[in-house]
């Protein structure tokens, strides 16, 4: 089966995120910069189906690097506008899942206080990320760059910061710091909690 990248709609208004992200900034981040990963994501994809058929894999490396690099970034970006809510309406995490960031992290506060300096952390590109791991029945927190390095198999990401520039250069030029700390206010629980539960389902990986 051929997989198709598709870009899929912002689920809210460009400016509906005000005052945290910035209309113009979302807009330039969603129409260009996660299009372009969805161009490239397919650009890979078709490449290696034309070494498929004509044999010729003198390439190989070069169009597997890119199709990791551009359909991680599609899908993070999926992910992220998922994971945000307009100020006020991002909810709260649920039993569940505040249970369980409590077993792994001690408090809430605690989770947030460390993804949030692993975020500001990442050395150039990248984002940071809090995902569920069937297999070792664990939430983890990761620091991922660019979009595919520093991974860990197997977690399923729940809740994804961006901290590439372009997620935040208009409104914060180069203040990622007071970008991460403002972000936590349009984080949306209630899409962070559905995916929890959804990834506890596959608990029988292990
Ligand atoms: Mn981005």
């Amino acid at each position: 089966m051929a997989t198709e990248y598709t870009l899929p709609p912002l689920p809210y208004a460009y400016d509906a995120l005000e005052p945290v992200i910035d209309a113009a900034t979302l807009r330039l981040h969603h129409d260009l910069h996660h299009a372009g990963y969805v161009k490239g994501a397919n650009a890979a994809a078709q490449a290696l189906k034309e070494a498929r058929t004509s044999g010729d894999y003198k390439l190989v490396d070069h169009w597997t690097k890119k199709l990791a690099f551009h359909s991680s970034g599609h899908l993070l970006h999926a992910l992220c506008w998922e994971n945000m809510a307009p100020v006020g309406k991002g909810g709260a995490p649920s039993k569940d899942l505040e249970a369980a960031l409590r077993a792994a992290f001690g408090t809430v506060e605690a989770m947030k206080a460390q993804l949030g300096a692993t975020a500001k952390a990442v050395e150039g590109s990248g984002w940071g990320l809090l995902g569920y791991n069937p297999f070792d029945r664990s939430l983890t927190l990761l620091q991922c760059e660019n979009h595919e390095k520093k991974a860990i198999w197997g977690v399923i990401p729940l809740l994804v910061v961006d901290v590439w520039e372009h997620a935040y250069y208009l409104k914060y030029q180069n203040k990622r710091g007071d970008y991460v700390d403002a972000w936590w206010s349009v984080v949306n629980w209630d899409d962070v909690s559905k995916r929890f539960a959804k990834a506890r389902t596959l608990d029988s990986l292990r």
